[in-house]
């Protein structure tokens, strides 16, 4: 179940991990894109743990709309209103329902999908995020393993979606950004107890 304590502890390790990071990121990101994804990342989330320190938020939706608004206003590229999309449907779905976790990050997922009409297998971050509703909905947890697992298939597919389908063929043998970062996010969720 989302509360405003373990959603406020999930943002705050996300942060961690992209801060920690963030070179790495923009790493994968100079390999099939524009090097940009850490800086991006890490400013919108520099926002939104300037945020967490400064508000007091009634419910876990609340903290889940100021991260969308955050990111969605100090990310920038691609991720940032992919990003800020997700956390916005997860934020009205947590309203409805703060117990099904799984429900609440596959509305995240098909926001991602709304929005940047990608499908699975175009070496995106839909090809974490689907693997890990399907995960939470067949058994209810999830494991940094398996995490990790569904982050390292993304290094065998082929970019079609995004500024890494420009390189086509090339885009093989590197993992996506995006996949990696949102890996982050879901281990972050772990840490957090959710
Ligand atoms: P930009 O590509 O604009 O520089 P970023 O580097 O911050 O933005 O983010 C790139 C990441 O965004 C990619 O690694 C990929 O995971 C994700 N992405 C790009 N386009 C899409 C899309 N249409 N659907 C889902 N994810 C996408
Ligand atoms: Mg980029
Ligand atoms: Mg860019």
């Amino acid at each position: 179940m989302f509360t405003v304590e373990n959603t406020t502890k999930w943002l705050h390790a996300f942060h961690e991990k992209v801060q920690a990071n963030q070179s790495y990121l923009s790493e994968l990101d100079s390999a099939i894109g524009d090097g940009d994804h850490g800086t991006n990342m890490a400013r919108g989330l520099a926002e939104v743990e300037r945020k967490l320190k400064e508000n007091l938020f009634e419910s876990p939706q609340e903290v889940l709309k100021m991260a969308a608004m955050a990111l969605i206003s100090k990310t920038g590229g691609a991720s940032g209103p992919l990003y800020g999309t997700a956390l916005l449907e997860m934020s009205k779905q947590v309203a409805n329902d703060p117990q099904n976790i799984g429900k609440s990050i596959e509305a995240g997922l098909n926001g991602i999908l709304k929005r940047g009409k990608a499908t699975t297998g175009e070496k995106t971050m839909v090809d974490i995020w689907k693997p890990v509703v399907e995960s939470l909905m067949a058994e209810q947890q999830l494991s940094k393993e398996r995490i990790q697992q569904f982050v390292s298939e993304t290094k065998e597919m082929k970019a079609t979606k995004g500024r890494a389908s420009y390189l086509g063929e090339r885009s093989l043998g590197h993992l996506d950004p995006g996949a990696v970062s949102s890996g982050y996010l879901f281990e972050a969720m772990i840490d957090g107890g959710i």
